[in-house]
């Protein structure tokens, strides 16, 4: 039989501070609930502006011990073993994911749980590997140049993938020898904060990872502000990193920004439509839509799109939404109720414009589903100056926008103030290559979507933000370069040589 959402799951509920699990200071809490029936699943302690200043004074009391006496064969040794702690506990952690956020049990067993294992896995992997280098300078001196630690880092994150970015955010932050202060979502802080016990059980050195669950304005905001915290790296909506970077003035802290996402998917009249079809629905559905790098504009030559459509539509039509938990669920329920009615009232403003519904735009009929924050896989025609095309809906919600040359498709991609990622479908290599080079993003798929690996930078551009995440970029990010000179020629001059 099946797992249904009705099962308990282990729940941390306080705060992670100087490797302790604590109460919050003043003592609040906030409700945490299963998107799927409302029911509460954990009343996990709220931080506030004084619990985060706690939390920064344990990273900075562990960062000299954890960035200069622990080896980076150590840190990288560290994690490793919460890797292999997140897969000894994958069954869990998915069921947990699930349940807290909503993501199919496929979902998070096939892909959120292994894709952390992985990325913990390629940083433990980098921490002794990522070198300085030597410079070729004039004759006579030595140049040398250090990565060094950024020092405590913030690290401030949203509700659609929380597991994951414990690992994208920690992994190179950790691999770099930084200390961190990292805020999940308030809605979604159930698997981070498990996380933090498989920290704790490995080994991880007290006050290494600190993290703080609360609201935006108030913790949020804190550690944007804070001036023990050198850099801030933030996922979430575009309005919110604005705001951080205004906030993080103070003290000129660093910024790693992965903003909002309105990926262009563009199929042209020479694409394989199976293909196509497939992945353009992997693009906007995995994950409820609820992925700043979702395919959330379909862009189909006009030659082939009466045919796409009538594949696509189908397609949509058949996905099996349902409880997370339960086998066979293809898509589950949005996170929260606030942002189930936010993208059904895009309907209305897809409609309002002139666009037209070609499938979904409400919640299912299914009673079984009733008081859960479902969507039905929703599909509107509309031109590209809609407001549907231009902002983040953030949902199971795909726009098709016809087009008929390479020029305007790429014109219509471009469109937008983001600049995340965006897809082609085509079997001309050529034209492949170009309309990737034309794209601007920070990312771009070919006969594919919404591939991500540890090893591959991942970011935007534009209103999408800027610095990257995964690879050598982050621990580009996560570092600062010192550059050291030494005078190995006694010969040559302290000062420029006197009459
Ligand atoms: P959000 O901006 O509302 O919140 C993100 C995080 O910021 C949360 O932890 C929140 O509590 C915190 N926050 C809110 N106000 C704050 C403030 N004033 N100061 C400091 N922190 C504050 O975003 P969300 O609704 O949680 O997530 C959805 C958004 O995230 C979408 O726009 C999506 O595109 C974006 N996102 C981007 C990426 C990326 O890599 N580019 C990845 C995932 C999600």
């Amino acid at each position: 039989m099946g797992a249904t959402s009705q099962e308990q799951v282990h729940v941390q509920d306080k705060l992670f501070i100087d490797g302790r699990f604590v109460d919050a200071l003043a003592g609040a809490t906030v409700e945490v609930r299963n998107p799927h029936d409302g029911s509460l699943l954990a009343e996990v302690a709220e931080a506030r502006a004084a619990d985060v200043d706690l939390a920064v004074e344990a990273a900075q009391r562990a960062f000299s011990a954890w960035s200069a006496a622990t080896s980076a064969a150590d840190r990288g040794r560290l994690l490793g073993r919460l890797a292999d702690a997140i897969e000894d506990h994958a069954d869990e952690l998915a069921r947990l994911e699930s349940t807290d956020t909503g993501h199919p049990l496929k979902d998070t067993t096939l892909l959120d749980v292994p894709r952390t294992a992985a990325t913990f896995r390629y940083f433990a992997g980098m921490a002794d590997k990522f070198e300085g280098s030597v410079v070729p300078v004039d004759a006579g001196f030595l140049n040398y140049v250090r990565p060094e630690p950024v020092g405590v880092v913030g690290q401030i994150v949203p509700w659609n993938f929380p597991l994951m970015f414990t690992s994208w955010k920690l992994g190179p932050a950790l691999a770099a020898g930084n200390t961190v202060v990292m805020k999940p979502s308030e809605l979604v802080p159930l698997s981070t904060l498990r996380v933090c016990e498989l920290i704790d059980e490995v080994g991880f050195p007290a006050g290494v990872v600190n993290v703080v669950p609360g609201y935006g304005h108030d913790a949020g905001a804190r550690i944007a502000e804070h001036p023990g915290i050198g850099k801030v790296s933030f996922t979430g909506s575009t309005r919110t990193g604005r705001s951080i970077v205004q906030a993080s003035a103070g003290n000129l802290k660093r910024l790693q920004l992965e903003l909002g996402g309105k990926g262009a998917n563009v199929v042209f009249d020479d694409a394989d439509l199976d293909a196509a079809v497939n992945g353009s629905a992997f693009a906007i559905f995995h994950n409820q839509g609820q992925a700043c790098i979702a395919g959330s504009r379909l862009l189909l030559h006009e030659a082939i799109a009466g045919e796409f459509l009538d594949r696509f539509l189908a397609l949509a039509r058949s996905i099996r939404v349902g409880d997370p938990l339960a086998p066979g669920t293809e898509m589950g329920p949005l996170t929260s109720p606030e942002h189930r009615d936010r993208v059904l009232a895009y309907v209305k403003v897809a409609t309002d414009e002139g666009g037209a519904v070609l499938c979904g735009g409400t919640e299912p009929e299914d009673p079984a589903l009733a008081g859960g924050c479902y969507v039905l896989p929703t599909v509107v025609a509309a031109g590209p100056a809609a407001r549907v095309c231009q902002e983040e809906v953030f949902g199971p919600f795909v726009t098709v926008t016809t087009f008929t040359t390479d020029d305007e498709a790429i014109a219509i991609a471009n469109g937008t103030e983001y600049g995340l990622g965006g897809g082609v479908w085509t079997r001309d290599l050529g034209r492949a290559h170009r309309a990737a080079g034309a794209f601007r993003a920070g990312m771009v798929w070919i006969n594919c979507y919404k591939r991500v690996s540890p090893g591959s930078p991942f970011g935007g551009v534009g209103h999408s933000g800027h610095g990257r995440e995964m690879g050598f970029e982050a621990m580009r990010g996560y570092t600062e370069p010192k550059s050291v000179w030494v005078n190995v020629d006694a010969d040559i001059p302290a000062w420029y040589p006197r009459g």
